[in-house]
């Protein structure tokens, strides 16, 4: 069976957990799901109108997280770090269920699903996977900000910055190649946030389930976490885990070169809308193996998860 084709996990895993932002309990549970279905959210504290599709164009709010909502309003928040774990893994199709309206926040990074889910396996189907292609730069600015999509030959790359007038040490850069390097410091780096702004983020309502169990707490320079860096990138690390599960809402995994400053998550999603805004910026297509060099599939981590 081709290694190119659509997975699915191998069956139903439940985690458990708490909201970052909305503070409430949560579980949340994956299940397979057939080829061509891609990754649909299912809200089962409510009844009706109560699936979710994972795309792009369903984000109605991405200021803190990533939030999505339906045509009938409801809605599923802090997607992009299990998105970045399925994207990462090469999980095409999956079925979430969960009981509230914010997925766990585990450890504030992807490590417990990229853990579990490489734990329990993967479905391969007989359908072939398709990616979207970038054929044109695109970039979206909002100040200082910006993101730039541009084509690449066969791979995915990602070169990220943060830069923080109030935090020198946060100034970070790092690039990465989705598609052949090894991916577990983007998996387990965490999300952070500045001490100054837990209690204005607390009095918006958000960080409800923040603590130094799902966070980096930084004062000044001082980690207020016992547990101190994962990795020295950890910082724009995780910027690149939130960017590459913000990306994989355009509903298939990409091929293209992605630069991005001081961004987040609504550049993110404003930069891939005007990509996906004209069909002259990109083409989807249907991997065969013919068509990939070899030194590829050999290097291909979808290959040795399949
Ligand atoms: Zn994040």
């Amino acid at each position: 069976m081709s290694v190119l084709n659509q997975k699915t996990i191998k069956k139903s895993v439940k985690f458990e957990g708490i909201g970052l932002h909305s503070g409430k309990e949560v579980e949340m549970t994956l299940h397979p799901a057939q080829p061509n279905t891609g990754v649909i959210f299912k809200r089962t504290d409510l009844r009706n109108n109560n699936t979710i599709c994972s795309s792009v164009f369903n984000v109605s709010n991405a200021s803190y997280c990533t939030k999505l909502t339906n045509e009938s309003g409801v809605t599923v928040s802090t997607v992009e770090h299990l998105m970045a774990a399925l994207c990462g893994l090469g999980i095409d199709n999956l079925l979430v269920e969960l009981n509230s309206e914010e997925l766990p926040i585990m450890d504030g990074s992807a490590k417990n699903f990229v853990d579990i889910i490489e734990d329990i396996g993967f479905n391969v189907s007989d359908q072939p996977i398709r990616i979207i292609k970038i054929n044109k730069k695109v970039s979206y600015l909002d100040g200082e900000k910006f993101i730039t999509f541009e084509p690449n030959k066969i791979t995915l790359e990602i070169d990220f910055e943060i830069k923080y007038k109030q935090n020198s040490i946060l100034n970070q850069r790092n690039k990465k190649n989705i598609y052949m390097d090894e991916l577990r410091d983007i998996y387990n780096s965490r999300t952070f946030c500045l001490f100054e702004d837990v209690e204005k983020l607390k009095k918006m309502g958000l960080a409800q389930g923040g603590s130094l169990d799902n966070a980096i707490v930084l004062k000044g320079n001082e980690i207020l976490n016992d547990e101190k860096l994962r990795n020295s990138n950890e910082f724009v690390n995780h910027k690149i885990l939130d960017c590459l599960g913000d990306i994989y809402l355009a509903g298939y995994r990409m091929v293209g070169k992605i630069t991005s400053s001081q961004g987040g998550h609504n550049v993110t999603n404003q930069g891939l809308r005007e990509l996906l805004s004209n069909n002259e910026n990109f083409s989807i297509i249907e991997l065969k193996e013919k068509n990939i060099p070899h030194s590829f599939l050999i290097k291909n981590p979808l290959k040795s998860s399949a």
